[in-house]
């Protein structure tokens, strides 16, 4: 690592990266793409919500109403990929990246409605989201049930493993001589009073501190945890925890599926991702009751919901179940830009990335680029719609 000692001690870097999820690692990563010395802070780096995650960069296939500045960003990011993998050094390369089809199924008359309406929806974006007959979608995958209602097929959404894309962000940051600190940021360093507001450095849980010219909060739910200048980001944030699954499939029974399966049965939404190393990753619940260990009912729903669509994964050996929480905000959308203070001016040295809720790894190469555009002195007119203090400020220019 580059990073100059302070007179203090404390060692002093371009830029302090606060969480190592999926989303720091790849802001991270950029930021040591543009010469910069990096240092990323966390003390369980990618134990967050990425360690959950399926991994699917799903633009067409995750569309919601009334979410179109998101729908721009997701499609975006979704086109960066690509490059992104292609920047990573040689031996870095393994993120189980693959570009197989998906295919989105209904069960009962009621899903296919439900499913139908979507295709409408993508249609009016421009999406592309072809309709099959369920003789044709058990043609690719024949393991899918004989009783389903209706199938579509998206040939642009693909996957990666975020587990793996984690691991090799960390040993990509590595060889251009960025560093992962363990420990935990407990607040934000700012410059002598009198000065303007400015973010100098990071102060961590050991009482050692790092010093840097810029400092990203990409620590997810942990954000408002540093208190002060961030305290505005408690009401925008919220958990929403997700249950999903890890399943093998014996030799006898691969490939169980070579796409993607999304499916929507009995209006509940279940998915079904296989890899490459003969795993099938079954998600997710999404709940919004507290309980952060994995819920049993979730569990429970899920391989149900599965089963219906593909009955031998009841024959499959059942490896993991996890949950984790996805930093939620209130609008669905990210928390990310440079932060303002309640004047609504820009607070030098601060910037957050976090509020990425059910699209953070398909999301993580566009928070990287406009993070980096940033701190090069930009202002992305894509940011407008995600200031991160957007809820506080509209709060606080209400009338009284
Ligand atoms: C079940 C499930 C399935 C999902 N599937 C998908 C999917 O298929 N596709 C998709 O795009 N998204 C998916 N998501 C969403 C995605 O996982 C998240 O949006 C994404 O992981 C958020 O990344 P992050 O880096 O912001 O947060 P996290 O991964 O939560 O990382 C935050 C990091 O900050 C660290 N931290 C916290 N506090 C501090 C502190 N004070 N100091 C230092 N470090 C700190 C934590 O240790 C953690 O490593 C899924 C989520 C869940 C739960």
């Amino acid at each position: 690592m580059h990073a100059a000692s302070h007179p203090n001690g404390e060692p002093r870097a371009d830029v302090a990266v606060v969480g190592g999820g999926i989303v720091g690692l790849m802001i991270a990563w950029e930021l040591v793409r543009s010469d910069r010395t990096v240092r990323v802070i966390d003390p369980d780096p990618a134990g967050g919500a990425s360690y959950a995650a399926a991994g699917m960069l799903a633009a067409v296939s995750e569309l919601h109403y009334q979410e179109d500045a998101l729908l721009a960003l997701m499609l975006e990011s979704a086109q960066l990929w690509p490059g992104l993998l292609d920047s990573l050094p040689e031996g870095t390369r393994d993120t189980g990246y693959r570009t197989a089809q998906t295919l989105v199924l209904g069960l009962d008359a009621a899903d296919k409605r439900a499913l139908t309406d979507l295709r409408a929806a993508q249609a009016r974006h421009g999406l592309e989201v072809e309709p099959l007959s369920v003789r044709e979608a058990r043609r690719i995958e024949p393991m899918l049930s004989p009783s389903l209602s209706c199938a579509f097929h998206v040939a642009a959404d693909h996957q990666v493993d975020p587990r793996r894309v984690c691991r090799q962000l960390i040993a990509a940051i590595g060889s251009r001589g960025g560093s992962l600190v363990r420990a935990s940021a407990v607040a934000l360093l700012r410059a002598e009073p009198g000065e303007n507001a400015r973010v100098t450095g990071v102060a961590l849980d050991d009482g050692s501190g790092v010093l840097a010219g810029e400092v990203i909060v990409a620590n997810g739910l942990g954000a408002s945890g540093l208190g002060g200048l961030l305290a505005p980001l408690e009401s925008a944030l919220r958990p929403v925890h997700g249950d999903i699954l890890r399943l093998r499939v014996p030799d006898r029974l691969r490939p169980l599926l070579t796409a993607t399966v999304r499916g929507v049965v009995r209006g509940h939404p279940v998915y079904l991702v296989p890899r490459d190393d003969g795993t099938l990753v079954v998600g997710a619940t999404s709940r919004e009751d507290g309980l952060s260990g994995v819920a049993a009912g979730g569990v429970y729903q899920l391989l149900r919901d599965a089963q219906a669509l593909a009955p031998a994964v009841a024959e499959l050996e059942l490896v993991e179940v996890t949950a984790r929480a996805r930093p939620g905000t209130r609008d669905n959308a990210p928390l990310l830009g440079r932060m303002r203070d309640t004047d609504g001016e820009s607070i030098a040295g601060l910037v957050v990335a976090t509020g990425f809720y059910r699209h953070g790894v398909l999301l993580s190469p566009v928070a990287a680029d406009l993070c980096r555009r940033v701190v090069d002195g930009e202002s992305p007119s894509s940011l407008d719609a995600f200031h991160p203090d957007r809820f506080s400020q509209a709060k606080s220019k209400e009338p009284v």
